[in-house]
C-alpha cells in the first residue's frame, strides 16, 4: 500500500492512541500537523494559528520560545551531553534532586529521576512491593497488592495500566498483572454509590478503601496510589476531606500512600503541588509533565527518609532504572523550567485565572442545557456535556467529537475525547475569555441536533478521502 504524503514525505508514522484511518483521512487538511510554535500558539503547515488549550499533552505549560530553558539545554549538551545515574551522578541531577526536596518543604528526602511520568509511577509501584519485602517485620513481607482508583490514569506500562483498572485496556491486552485492585473514584457528579452529594454521603468512596483492605487482609496490601484530581477520567476533583480520610486509612493499615502528581504538579491544580497541605502526607510523590515545561522528557519520584532507609544495606537497593534515568539535558531543562514556574508565580496565576475561567464556564450553564457539570481547580477544568440534565445522559462519541472539532476549527487546540481544559499556566483573563467564547459558540453550532455546516464539510472531506 502506498503511503499518504504530507508536505511531500510519505507518512509512515504510527501515532499513539490515534485511530489511524480517521487521522490519515484528515492529513493535510485537519489541524493536527503542527510545524511551528510561538508563545502560547502553534501553527499548522498552512499558517493557521491554534491556542494550546491543552498545553499539548498537558505538559507544555510555559509556551514556546523560553530562551532560559533552550539555553540551559544547549549549554548542557555542549558541557556533558550524556551521563546517567546508574552508580554515578552529575551536577544537574544532584541540583535537580536538591531543588525538588527544597520545594516539597523537605518532606521527601530522596529523588529518583526518570524520563516520563510512567517511569516515575512504575518506580513507585515496584518500590512499594520491594519496601515491604525488605521489612524487618516478617508479617509485612507478604504485602504485594496495590489499590488504586477505578478509571485512573498512571501511564502506559503494565504496572500503570493494571492500576488503571480500565475495562478497555483489559479487553485489548489483558490479563492485567495480578495483585491490582480498584475502588470506585470520588466522582460526585455521577456518584458510584448513588449518594445525593457531599457531605451527606459520608464519603463512602473513601471508606471503601478501608473495606477493601479489610476484605483482602491488610497483611497482603502494599500501597494505595491516587491522582489528587483524576485527569484522564474527566477532572474528578474530590472534597479536601477525602485526602485526609484515605491518608489516615493508609497509615492505620500500614500501606504506603503514593500520590501521582504527574499532572497536578507544578501549579496545574492551583498550588505548586496539590498534596502539599495534606495531612497525613503521602510517602511517595510522582512528578512529570510540567516539570521541564515540556521541553525535555523528565520525571521524578520522591520518597521520604523512612522509605529510603529501607533500601540501604546489602542487596536492598531500588531495583529500577532505565538508560535515560537522570538524563543531564532533561535535568538542565527541568531546573530552568522550575525557576520560571517559581519566579513567575505560575501556581498563583493558575489558581486565579483558573477560578475566573471556571466561573465564566459556569455562567454558560444558564444558556446551554447541554452543560451538565463544570468542575476542576486551577487550570485543570472539565465541562461535562449531557443530552439531558435530568437524566445526565452523556453525548454519543460522535457528538462529542463534532463539538471538539468545532472548537478546534475555531483555533483552540483541545484533544479529541471529552472537553477538558489544561491551558498553559501563563494564560490571563483575556485568553480565558476567548476560550469561554469558543465554548459558547461551539455549544450553539457544534453538536445537536445538526452538525454545523463547517464541521459537516470537514467530515465529508475526511470520509471522501477514506474511500
Ligand atoms: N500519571 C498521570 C496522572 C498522568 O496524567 C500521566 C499522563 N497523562 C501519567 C502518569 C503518565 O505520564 P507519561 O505520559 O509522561 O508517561
Amino acid at each position: 500500500m502506498s503511503a499518504k504524503k504530507i508536505q511531500g514525505i510519505p507518512y509512515h508514522l504510527w501515532n499513539p492512541y490515534t485511530p489511524m484511518d480517521k487521522y490519515l483521512a484528515f492529513l493535510g487538511f485537519g489541524p493536527t500537523y503542527l510545524v511551528r510554535g510561538d508563545g502560547l500558539y502553534a501553527y499548522n503547515q498552512r499558517g493557521k494559528r491554534y491556542l494550546l488549550c491543552n498545553s499539548a499533552t498537558w505538559n507544555f505549560a510555559l509556551g514556546y520560545g523560553r530562551e532560559e530553558i533552550i539555553e540551559a539545554a544547549c549549554k548542557q549538551m555542549r558541557e556533558l551531553a550524556f551521563s546517567n545515574c546508574w552508580g554515578m551522578s552529575h551536577p544537574r541531577a544532584v541540583e535537580l534532586a536538591a531543588k525538588l526536596v527544597e520545594i516539597t518543604a523537605g518532606h521527601y528526602t530522596h529523588v529518583y529521576l526518570g524520563a516520563n511520568g510512567t517511569e516515575a509511577v512504575e518506580a513507585a509501584l515496584k518500590l512499594a512491593r520491594q519496601y515491604h519485602r525488605q521489612s524487618l517485620e516478617p508479617a509485612d513481607r507478604g504485602r504485594f497488592k496495590i489499590i488504586s482508583l477505578h478509571h485512573s490514569y498512571h501511564g502506559y506500562s503494565y504496572g500503570a495500566v493494571s492500576a488503571a483498572g480500565r475495562e478497555d485496556y483489559n479487553e485489548k491486552y489483558g490479563p492485567m498483572l495480578p495483585g491490582y485492585l480498584q475502588i470506585e473514584p470520588p466522582y460526585c457528579y455521577r456518584c458510584p454509590y448513588q449518594k445525593e452529594g457531599y457531605p451527606d454521603c459520608g464519603l463512602e468512596c473513601a471508606l471503601s478503601l478501608e473495606k477493601t483492605i479489610e476484605r483482602e487482609g491488610a497483611e497482603t496490601v502494599a500501597a494505595f496510589i491516587m491522582e489528587p484530581v483524576m485527569g484522564e477520567y474527566g477532572v474528578i476533583d474530590p472534597p479536601e476531606e477525602y485526602y485526609r480520610k484515605v491518608g489516615e486509612i493508609c497509615r492505620r493499615y500500614g500501606l504506603l500512600f503514593i500520590v501521582d502528581e504527574v499532572t497536578t504538579g507544578f501549579g496545574r491544580a492551583g498550588k505548586l503541588f496539590a498534596s502539599q497541605d495534606w495531612d497525613p502526607q503521602p510517602d511517595v510523590l510522582c512528578l512529570g509533565k510540567v516539570i521541564s515545561g515540556g521541553y525535555f522528557p523528565l520525571s521524578a519520584m520522591l520518597a521520604t527518609e523512612a522509605v529510603f532507609q529501607r533500601f540501604l544495606g546489602k542487596d536492598r537497593y531500588l531495583m529500577h532504572g532505565s538508560t535515560n534515568s537522570g538524563h543531564p539535558v532533561s535535568a538542565a531543562a527541568g531546573l530552568a523550567a522550575i525557576d520560571i514556574i517559581l519566579r513567575e508565580k505560575l501556581s498563583e496565576n493558575a489558581a486565579q485565572v483558573g477560578a475566573y475561567l471556571k466561573a465564566e464556564l459556569e455562567k454558560l450553564k444558564a444558556t446551554h442545557p447541554l452543560i451538565g457539570d463544570v468542575r476542576g481547580r486551577g487550570l485543570m477544568l472539565a465541562v461535562e456535556l449531557v443530552k439531558d440534565r435530568q437524566t445526565k445522559q452523556p453525548l454519543t462519541e460522535d457528538e462529542a467529537f463534532n463539538f471538539i472539532l468545532d472548537i478546534v476549527d475555531r483555533g483552540f487546540l483541545i484533544s479529541l475525547g471529552s472537553p477538558v481544559l489544561f491551558p498553559p499556566l501563563t494564560i490571563n483573563q483575556e485568553i480565558a475569555d476567548q476560550i469561554v467564547r469558543a465554548f459558547d459558540q461551539s455549544l450553539h453550532t457544534g453538536i445537536l441536533p445538526e452538525l454545523s455546516r463547517k464541521t459537516r464539510m470537514v467530515k465529508e472531506f475526511a470520509l471522501s478521502k477514506l474511500k
